[in-house]
């Protein structure tokens, strides 16, 4: 009972933050919508969704009998108690668990909700409208979404080792603007991107398409698994989507996309390519190709370093490749090298991340 009634508080709570954080009211039957939508990829999106909630369902019934399991010894609570972790193991709990620590539980159940409902409620919103482009956007644009890059690592903003050649020489030719470092918005992907890419209306994408661009995301993160969909949902409107991850069974690194931005910019419509990169995200020491680090002579680099010098290469391709386009890169949030796989909110190093342009 207390349980249950707990449970719904949160729901509430996450249904006031949505609403007093973007000011919409959200839909709160949009997930049986998705799944009568008969579109593949949303449904599956509403069933990772719906298994999260059953996840911290059970996860709730699991403490609170834990805790009058203290109180009360209550015998049946150890029974409780085991049937929600099956339900938490069965709906995918095991993940889950690996990620269980008091502030992302927070964070995952009252502030994810929130923002998956409006993210999901805008999209469902945005399918059903009909865009009249206004011919020829303008200019081609590039933006590009590094992921767990600190700008504290990289010699173009003075981290003190020469991790980023390649940009400092674009910076130093006047063909990339360096602008201060700016601060993230959240240290998960999933939220930060959410930040960049939607608003109150509509999601970014939608606005490029709108104003007549022809939009390609080309991403090197995993489809799905990564974080529930966010990033398919927040790309949802793109006239294709490429992952490079599943082109191919061997290790995929951020090189790959090269060819396959190349492969997007042909065609004569204007266009606004996104680039996600894998980048420096945990572990570092997986994001780089070994031939790289014996090309380039960076065997005395930090794996972390390393993968900001890769990055700095594969950025640099990117600006030259699209030539005279306009190109934006920004990271999600940057990382506490130090603290492992679990980050340290304290570190300045997890929420100051690059910002340049090329106009
Ligand atoms: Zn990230």
């Amino acid at each position: 009972m207390i349980a249950v009634a707990g449970f719904c508080l949160l729901i509430v709570a996450a249904d006031r933050y949505a609403e007093s954080n973007f000011g919409t009211t959200v839909d709160g039957d949009w997930f049986l919508l998705i799944l009568a939508s008969g579109e593949d990829e949303l449904k599956s999106f509403a069933l990772v969704y719906w298994k999260s909630l059953l996840s911290t369902l059970a996860a709730f019934v699991a403490v609170m009998g834990l805790i009058s399991f203290v109180i009360w010894r209550w015998p049946k609570i150890s029974m409780t108690f085991m049937a929600a972790g099956a339900v938490w193991l069965a709906s995918g709990g095991r993940t889950r668990f690996s990620q269980f620590k008091p502030a992302y539980f927070v964070y995952d159940t009252v502030l994810r909700f929130g923002d998956y409902r409006h993210l999901a409620s805008v999209v469902m919103k945005e399918r059903s409208i009909a865009l009249e482009p206004i011919v020829n956007g303008g200019r081609n644009r590039l933006v590009i979404i590094g992921e767990s890059l600190t700008s504290r690592r990289m010699g173009v903003y003075g981290s003190g080792k020469d991790t980023t050649p390649n940009l400092a020489r674009l910076v130093e030719k006047g063909k990339l603007k360096l602008h201060p470092e700016r601060r993230a918005t959240n240290q998960y992907t999933a939220r930060a991107l959410m930040d960049m890419l939607l608003d109150k209306e509509h999601t970014r994408v939608w606005r490029d398409r709108a104003a007549g661009f022809r939009t390609v995301l080309v991403s090197a993160q995993d489809k799905w698994e990564r974080y529930c969909g966010i990033e398919q949902l927040l790309f949802d409107a793109c006239h294709e989507r490429i992952y490079i991850r599943q082109r191919g069974g061997e290790a995929v690194y951020d090189e790959k996309i090269l060819p396959a931005v190349a492969e997007a910019m042909s065609g004569s419509e204007p266009w606004v390519i996104y680039v996600h990169l894998m980048g420096s995200h945990f572990d570092p020491a997986d994001r780089v190709p070994r031939t790289f680090v014996e090309s380039v002579g960076i065997d005395d680099f930090d794996s972390y370093d390393r993968s900001v010098r890769y990055t700095d290469w594969v950025v640099a391709q990117l600006v030259e490749l699209v030539g005279d386009a306009e190109v934006r890169f920004t990271s999600d949030h940057g990382e506490s090298v130090n603290a492992g796989r679990w980050r340290d909110p304290s570190d300045p190093a997890l929420w100051f991340v690059p910002e340049m342009s090329a106009d």
